[in-house]
C-alpha cells in the first residue's frame, strides 16, 4: 500500500513560565493513500499538537518542533520553509477544527469563501471558480447551491456550516485532509450525518484522512485504522478491529471500557487517576501510576513497541519478551 504521510519520532514541546511541557514526545505513524486514521486520546495527551506540527501550524514560539520528520509524498516537512509550506497548506493538505464558526468569515458570503479558497492557489477564472463552488456545496449536501451561494453563514445551522467547511477544505482537492474533533461541537444526529459525509467524500475523492477524536462512537463508525494516544506517546496502533476485539493495552482496554454500553445502562467506568505531568515525564510507562499490571520494569524502561500482527503493535512490557531480560541486565547494573 502507498503511504502518502509517514511521521517519525516527531517531538513538540512548548516553552511556557513554569518550564517546557513535553508535549509530544517520539511519535510515528503512517496513512496508507485513501484510507481513514482515527488518532485517539483524552484532552492533553498530544492529538492535536500532533496534526498542528503536520500542518506546521505549531506557533514558535513558545511551540517548536524539536525532532523528527513528517514526510509526506516522500518531502519532509519539517524542513520547507514557510513559503512553500504556504502552497501546499489548504491545497495539498487541509484542516478543519472543532468550531465552525471561528472557520467561517461571518462578514462574505459562503460563495466568496469557497471561490476565494480557490481563487487563492489556482489561477481560475470567475466562471469556472463559481462552477466548482456549487459542485462542492453539492457534494457536502448543502440543497439549492445556486441560491445558498450568495448566503452568509448565520443563515445555516450548526450542521451547515461544518458541512460547508468542509467544502472550502476540498475546493482545491487535497490529497490530505485532517479533521480535529469535527463532529464534537454538534449534536448526535448532526454528527452521525456529518461522520456519513466524510465516508461519502472519501469515496468520491480518495482522500486520505486523519481524524482527531476522543469518541470511540466516531472511530467505531469510519476508521480503518486507529493509534491511540497517552501522555505524547502512540501506545497502540491496529486496524478497527484489532483495537476494538483484541486490544492489548490496558490504557486502550480502559477506554473501551469506559464507554457505555446497554447492558451496564450507559454507566461509564472512567480509568482511575490522571495522566503524568508533561512538565517532566516519567522515563518509564507513561501509565504506570494508573494501571493494575504494573511491574517492576514498568516505571524504570520505556517499553518499545512489540508487533502483534503486520496491522497491529503496542508498547506495552506486558507483551514483550524482552521484560525480564531488561529487568536482569538492571539487577547487575
Ligand atoms: Fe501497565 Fe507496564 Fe504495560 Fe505500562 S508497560 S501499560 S505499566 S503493564
Ligand atoms: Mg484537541
Amino acid at each position: 500500500m502507498e503511504k502518502i504521510l509517514e511521521v517519525t519520532d516527531l517531538h513538540v514541546t512548548f516553552a511556557t513560565y513554569g518550564g517546557t511541557v513535553q508535549a509530544v514526545r517520539g511519535v510515528d505513524f503512517h496513512l496508507n493513500k485513501g484510507e481513514t486514521l482515527a488518532i485517539v486520546g483524552e484532552s492533553g495527551c498530544g492529538k492535536s499538537v500532533t496534526v498542528n506540527a503536520i500542518m506546521r501550524l505549531i506557533p514558535n514560539p513558545p511551540g517548536r518542533i524539536t525532532n523528527g520528520k513528517i514526510l509526506f509524498k516522500g518531502q519532509d516537512l519539517t524542513k520547507l520553509k514557510e513559503k512553500k509550506m504556504r502552497s501546499i497548506r489548504g491545497v495539498d493538505i487541509s484542516m478543519i477544527f472543532q468550531d465552525p464558526m471561528t472557520a467561517l468569515n461571518p462578514t462574505l458570503t459562503i460563495g466568496n469563501q469557497l471561490m476565494e479558497g480557490l481563487k487563492q492557489h489556482h489561477d481560475v477564472t470567475d466562471k469556472e471558480a463559481k462552477r466548482r463552488a456549487l459542485e462542492m456545496l453539492d457534494l457536502v449536501g448543502i440543497p439549492n447551491p445556486e441560491e445558498r451561494l450568495k448566503q452568509y453563514p448565520h443563515q445555516f445551522s450548526g450542521g451547515m456550516r461544518q458541512r460547508i467547511v468542509i467544502a472550502i477544505a476540498l475546493i482545491c482537492e487535497p490529497e490530505l485532509l485532517i479533521a480535529d474533533e469535527p463532529t464534537t461541537a454538534l449534536d448526535v444526529t448532526i454528527q452521525a450525518q456529518i461522520l456519513e459525509l466524510f465516508e461519502r467524500i472519501q469515496e468520491v475523492t480518495g482522500v486520505s484522512i486523519i481524524l482527531i477524536t476522543h469518541d470511540l462512537g466516531v472511530v467505531a463508525k469510519i476508521a480503518d485504522r486507529v493509534a491511540v494516544m497517552y501522555a505524547g506517546k502512540i501506545i497502540e496502533t491496529g486496524m478497527k478491529r484489532e483495537i476494538f476485539y483484541r486490544p492489548q493495552h490496558p490504557y486502550t482496554k480502559g477506554l473501551l471500557e469506559s464507554v457505555p454500553r446497554l447492558d451496564t445502562k450507559g454507566k461509564l467506568q472512567p480509568i482511575e487517576g490522571t495522566p503524568p505531568d508533561l512538565f517532566s515525564p516519567p522515563t518509564g510507562c507513561p501509565f504506570t501510576a494508573r494501571c493494575p499490571f504494573a511491574m517492576e520494569v514498568c516505571d524504570k524502561v520505556y517499553p518499545e513497541s512489540t508487533a502483534m500482527s503486520d496491522s497491529h503493535t503496542v508498547n506495552c512490557w506486558l507483551q514483550d519478551e524482552r521484560a525480564k531480560k531488561v529487568l536482569a541486565t538492571m539487577a547487575t547494573n
